[in-house]
């Protein structure tokens, strides 16, 4: 059985220049403040079939890349992840592929990383102050040699970019510390607009 998705949509935003399939994958292992798309990580969504997104994904000629976004794809089957992504790219060798993810999952990337183009690598929060990554992922004991390590598996990829939410509790030397450590990296970082989910139930 294939990857069963929540949603797909196209997007002239999430990869520059370029128009994306984005489709949404169900669940997470983290449950960070204010997610923009909670329901998913629960699971209070329906579902597709991973037919229907490669079907748009091959004939919708304007479709440059496939974005696997959530929730978390890294969460799902690494089998099920690489044979999706084998046949969008059978089907048309040009479409790129990047996976957009939380970084902690470096296992999974591990072995997709010879077949995407990129990742696209949330760094929350400045990866020496685990206290900040804990309070803003909601997750407790996090584990920062697995976001170091995602970061060493996708840096370089062509497509690989690095995103930080601009949560107001980020200090301004929190943001120039994340700032300075992705300067030392190939890939691009961006700093994305913060925007409140007051229904988030991982607020509190
Ligand atoms: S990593 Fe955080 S923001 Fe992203 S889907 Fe999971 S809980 Fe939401």
């Amino acid at each position: 059985m294939g990857l069963r998705f929540v949603s797909y949509t196209l997007s002239s935003k999430d990869v520059p220049r370029k128009w994306s399939l984005v489709a949404f994958l169900p669940g997470c292992n983290l449950r960070c403040k204010h997610c923009h798309n909670w329901r998913l990580v629960v699971g209070e969504k329906g579902y597709i079939f991973e037919r229907e997104v490669i079907q748009e994904a091959s004939q919708n000629p304007i479709i440059d890349t496939v974005v696997l976004s959530g929730g978390e794809p890294t969460v799902h089957s690494p089998d099920r992840l690489r044979a999706f992504i084998e046949r969008i790219k059978n089907r048309n060798p040009d479409v790129k592929v990047r996976i957009d993810t939380n970084g902690y999952n470096p296992e999974v990337m591990k072995k997709l990383v010879d077949i995407v183009d990129g990742f696209a690598v949330d760094i929350k929060a400045p990866i020496s102050n685990v206290e900040l990554y804990e309070f803003t992922t909601g997750t407790s004991k996090i584990d920062m040699g697995r976001i170091r390590e995602s970061i060493g598996v996708a840096d370089q990829l062509p497509l690989t970019i690095y995103r930080t939410p601009r949560y107001p509790w980020l200090l301004q030397e929190d943001i120039e510390e994340i700032r300075e450590f992705t300067d030392d990296l190939s890939s691009p970082w961006f700093l994305n607009e913060f925007f409140e989910v007051p229904s988030c139930p991982f607020n509190t």
